[in-house]
């Protein structure tokens, strides 16, 4: 089972709602939980859960490299770089590592066999637990500007059947490639939402994309609730996502939350909500 947390705008309340669901699920459930925090461009799921961190892993990805001994600068690569990742000059060829998807199309089509592949390193994988659930991060490097590459390979390291888990996954915000990327494989998506117009207009794009790529199953948790959600509400009935649960509107989660204290330890009676909410998912 593997359940995504994601909101179409960063400071949601989706970090909260992850790690407090993931603790609870940890008590509750029989099965492994494991949290995945791919949030990669800024990971915080380890403040809330303070993890022990057993393990750490390059998240790389292959870039062609160019012997220019063997390079005659006919520029069939760059023809085949869907991407844009190189350019042929009339002297040298070059390649933008972070342009580069690593589809490997170019050295395969080389003429010369004048490409070959090196490692590129976008960030850094971490692996860990909790007293009782499974932990791991990604952090892109400073400078990497594409967040999907180690978003792929930290599922793929930690996503394994044998392991007989559940995944909760804390997604990057927004709802572009890196959060559906993330939100993917996803059995269910959890969509933490507030009741304000840039909420309600965010939300509407990520559910769109969703929808329009996926076709996951999707609810929404109201953060921030003022008890009458209007707008918010409204646009759920109209798209039919059930809203799961309402965390209200409080300064002392808030303040909590500043201290890094998870949800379920300020709001004790989060606990059955989250209760209900998982047995209904599973
Ligand atoms: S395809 Fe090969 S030989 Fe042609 S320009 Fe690119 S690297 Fe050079
Ligand atoms: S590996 Fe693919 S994306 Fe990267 S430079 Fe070659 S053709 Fe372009």
């Amino acid at each position: 089972m593997i359940i995504a947390v994601a909101s179409g705008k960063g400071g949601t309340g989706k970090t909260t709602v992850a790690t407090s669901l993931a603790r609870i699920a940890a008590d509750k459930l029989s099965t492994d939980i494991c949290l995945i925090d791919c949030d990669v461009e800024g990971p915080n799921a380890d403040i809330y859960l303070k993890p022990r961190i057993s393990g750490t892993k390059l998240s790389t990805q292959p870039v062609p490299v160019v012997d220019s001994e063997a390079c005659n600068i006919c520029g069939k690569c760059a023809e085949v770089c869907a991407f844009g990742a190189i350019a042929v000059l009339p002297d040298r060829v070059l390649i933008f590592d972070d342009l580069c998807m690593g589809c490997g199309s170019c050295v395969w089509q080389c003429p010369e066999n004048a490409l070959s592949e090196k490692d590129h390193v976008l960030g850094e994988m971490r692996e860990g637990s909790t007293s009782t659930l499974a932990f791991a991060q990604g952090r892109l490097e400073v400078g990497r500007s594409r967040a999907t590459p180690i978003i792929r390979n930290l599922k793929k390291w930690q996503i394994r059947p044998e392991r007989n888990a559940w995944y909760i996954l804390d997604a990057p915000p927004g709802s572009a490639c890196a959060t559906l990327e993330a939100v993917r494989d996803a059995d269910f998506i959890l969509l933490v939402a507030e009741p304000t117009p840039l909420g309600l207009h965010d939300l509407s794009l990520l559910v769109g994309a969703v929808r329009e790529g996926l076709g996951t199953n999707m609810g929404v948790i109201i953060n921030r609730s003022r008890g009458r959600d209007g707008p918010l509400e409204d646009y759920c009935l109209r798209e039919k996502l059930p809203i799961l649960a309402r965390i209200e509107f409080s300064r002392e989660i808030a303040a909590a939350g500043a201290e890094g204290q998870a949800l379920d330890e300020v709001m004790p009676q989060i606990r059955q909500t989250w209760e209900g909410l998982l047995g209904d998912i599973q």
